[in-house]
């Protein structure tokens, strides 16, 4: 299916997992700057070298380092993709109408993913992320089979440092004053489609694949 589409959403509304379960049905390309700039830190690559503090202490990393870093990336798709995290500010979501321009692509819609502060919070400070394969787990929601162990592919689970309470509140912060902008952007556009984020995954999953479907 072709459907070019952003997730957008605070931290901990869950774009990861359902974007995760959608590129997988649909057959699309995912791509997250989180996940990319946590492969360049593990790396140690010059670009990873320049997030590693930001991303530790919850800030957004600077919007040149991000478009540069998602331009390539975007204009060599050739199917369709699901942004997840991509853009998170203003400038970000210019730079990326120009990308979309100049390689002759377009936006089908942006699904806003809502939940509420308290479980956001409480989502974050419990969840269980796969550093191999990216998959996330929650301690008591949704965890993982066997202790600290991804059932995806056997990696052992780690707690993000960003998912410390500082960093949290600081996540939060970022997402309020650069972020949340986006939502009247997109609804001024006719792309926004608000998804109730609180609902169990896979109610959440239908309202998606709804979305995506058109
Ligand atoms: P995420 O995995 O989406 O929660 O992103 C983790 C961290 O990566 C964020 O807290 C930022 O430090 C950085 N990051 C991810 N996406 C962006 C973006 N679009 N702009 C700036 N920084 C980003």
């Amino acid at each position: 299916m072709k459907y070019n589409g952003i997730f957008l959403g605070p931290p901990g509304a869950g774009k990861g997992t359902q974007a995760k379960k959608a590129v997988h049905e649909f057959g699309l390309a995912h791509l997250s700057p989180g996940d990319i700039l946590r492969s360049e830190v593990e790396a140690g690559t010059k670009l990873g070298m320049i997030a590693k503090e930001f991303m530790e202490r919850g800030e957004l990393v600077a919007n040149e380092v991000i478009i540069g870093m998602m331009k390539n990336r975007i204009a060599q798709l050739e199917n369709g993709f699901i942004l997840d995290g991509f853009p998170r500010t203003l400038e970000q979501a210019d730079a990326l109408d120009e990308i979309l321009k100049d390689s002759g692509k377009k936006l089908d819609s942006v699904l806003n993913f809502t939940v509420s502060l308290d479980e956001l919070v409480f989502r974050l400070s419990n969840r269980l992320s796969c550093p191999d394969c990216k998959n996330i787990f929650h301690k008591f929601n949704m965890p993982p089979k066997k202790e600290s162990v991804c059932d995806n592919c056997g990696g052992t689970l780690i707690v993000r440092k960003d998912d410390s309470e500082d960093a949290i509140k600081i996540r939060m912060k970022e997402y309020e004053l650069k972020t949340s902008p986006l939502i009247e952007h997109y609804t001024r556009k006719g792309l926004l489609i608000n998804i109730n984020g609180e609902g169990s995954s896979p109610e959440i999953y239908a309202d998606v694949v709804k979305a995506i479907k058109g």
